[in-house]
């Protein structure tokens, strides 16, 4: 089946008792059992919710996966995750992630004993380099927010396969219109489900997907016994919200490609990060593993002075100024003092040139 249809109808039935073409919100804490023990497979609403179920399946078709999950946020999903770890393992991220995943990697799993080498991934010899007997995980974002780097992830997957490691991509920026990670060989894949599978700015919710039995099964134990689940009418939400996903993102693709090329040509820009432009370091990669190039960019303007863009950030009239993405509201913000502000200022200021020196070589 085609990828709108799957979004309109993966998971969905008609409502048995009453042909109600759209899933029920079920609104409900428990079910009655026959007899102890024995249900109709749902027994307590932070194991299983039946709305919640639909959109996990939705979710799950959507990203070419076997199961689905979702999440009470992006980082519940990533905090059910990381709990696959234990003391002494290490991680091998993407040095230009989301802010708040840094921030629960180095302020919350840190302390739990977990240690996170942050690298530039551009070059697979990067991640290869940190590769150790304690090595358990490698987290791929991309694109990366918000510098827009490319991963191939194909590659991360072979070094995964080779060492062993559970390959996690964060697909919140590509959505699984543009990208489907399991097919490149990840083991999970991630989403902020706030973005472009909510779609409209109304609900916080995460979700992750995979093919594999036993990581599944332990993300589910892990999901019942900590209890980050969403509610049913969140899930109603984006049940609703992912019936138009196909629609949406062509759009975004489109409008993203028109703003990247006129800021491209604007005279007090001096650079744009959009993963479309032929000279951007990682677009053959962009080109083999995305469908399109998405809605996301980033761009510095000449000078590069704080004040300039506090000042674009706040005047623009049909963008309004705010943390988040993916909804059909036009959105604009300033990741260094918003969404990537508990990244230290130096660390921020060495990806960022790591990232753009790869630009110069090419030009
Ligand atoms: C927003 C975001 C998250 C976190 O998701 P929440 O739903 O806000 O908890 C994680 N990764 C990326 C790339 C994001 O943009």
């Amino acid at each position: 089946m085609k990828f709108g249809t799957r979004a309109i109808h993966a998971g969905q039935e008609p409502d048995p008792t009453t042909g109600a073409i759209m899933t029920p919100i079920y609104q409900t804490s428990t079910y009655v059992q026959e007899s102890p023990g024995k249900h109709k497979g749902y027994a307590y609403a932070r194991g299983k919710n039946p709305t919640r179920v639909a959109l996990e399946k939705c979710i799950a078709s959507l990203e070419n996966a076997k199961y689905g999950l979702c999440f009470s946020s992006g980082q519940g999903a990533e905090d059910t995750i990381l709990k696959l770890l234990r003391p002494g393992d290490e991680v091998i991220a993407t040095d230009d992630i989301y802010g708040g995943s840094y921030r629960m990697f180095t302020k919350v799993f840190a302390h739990f004993g977990i240690k996170f080498h942050f690298v530039n991934m551009h070059d697979a010899n990067d991640i290869r380099k940190h590769v150790n007997e304690n090595t358990r995980m490698l987290w791929v974002e991309t694109p990366t927010n918000p510098l827009m780097k490319i991963i191939d992830i194909k590659v991360c997957s072979e070094i995964a396969k080779l060492h062993n490691l559970i390959l996690v991509v964060d697909n919140t920026f590509a959505s699984p219109y543009l990208q489907n990670p399991l097919d490149l060989g990840a083991s999970i894949v991630m989403h902020s489900a706030t973005k472009y599978l909510g779609g409209h700015s109304d609900v916080v919710m995460g979700a992750a997907c995979t093919n594999d039995d036993k990581l599944y099964e332990e993300l589910a134990f892990i999901t019942n016994s900590c209890g980050p689940v969403p509610g049913p009418m969140d899930s109603f939400l984006v049940i609703r919200g992912l019936k138009t996903l196909h629609v949406r993102m062509q759009a975004h693709c489109k409008n993203g490609k028109e703003i990247a090329h006129f800021l491209k040509n604007h005279p007090r820009i001096d650079k744009v990060y959009w993963p479309g432009f032929e000279d951007h370091p990682n677009h053959k990669i962009a080109k083999e593993q995305m469908r399109d190039f998405g809605g996301m960019l980033s761009f510095i303007m000449k000078g590069n002075s704080m004040e300039d863009a506090f000042k674009v950030a706040a005047a623009t009239k049909v963008f309004a100024l705010a943390e988040s993405l993916g909804g059909v509201e036009s959105l604009i913000g300033h990741p260094a003092s918003m969404t990537h502000a508990s990244i230290p200022k130096e660390e921020r200021e060495i990806r960022c040139v790591r990232f753009t020196d790869s630009f110069e070589c090419r030009n």
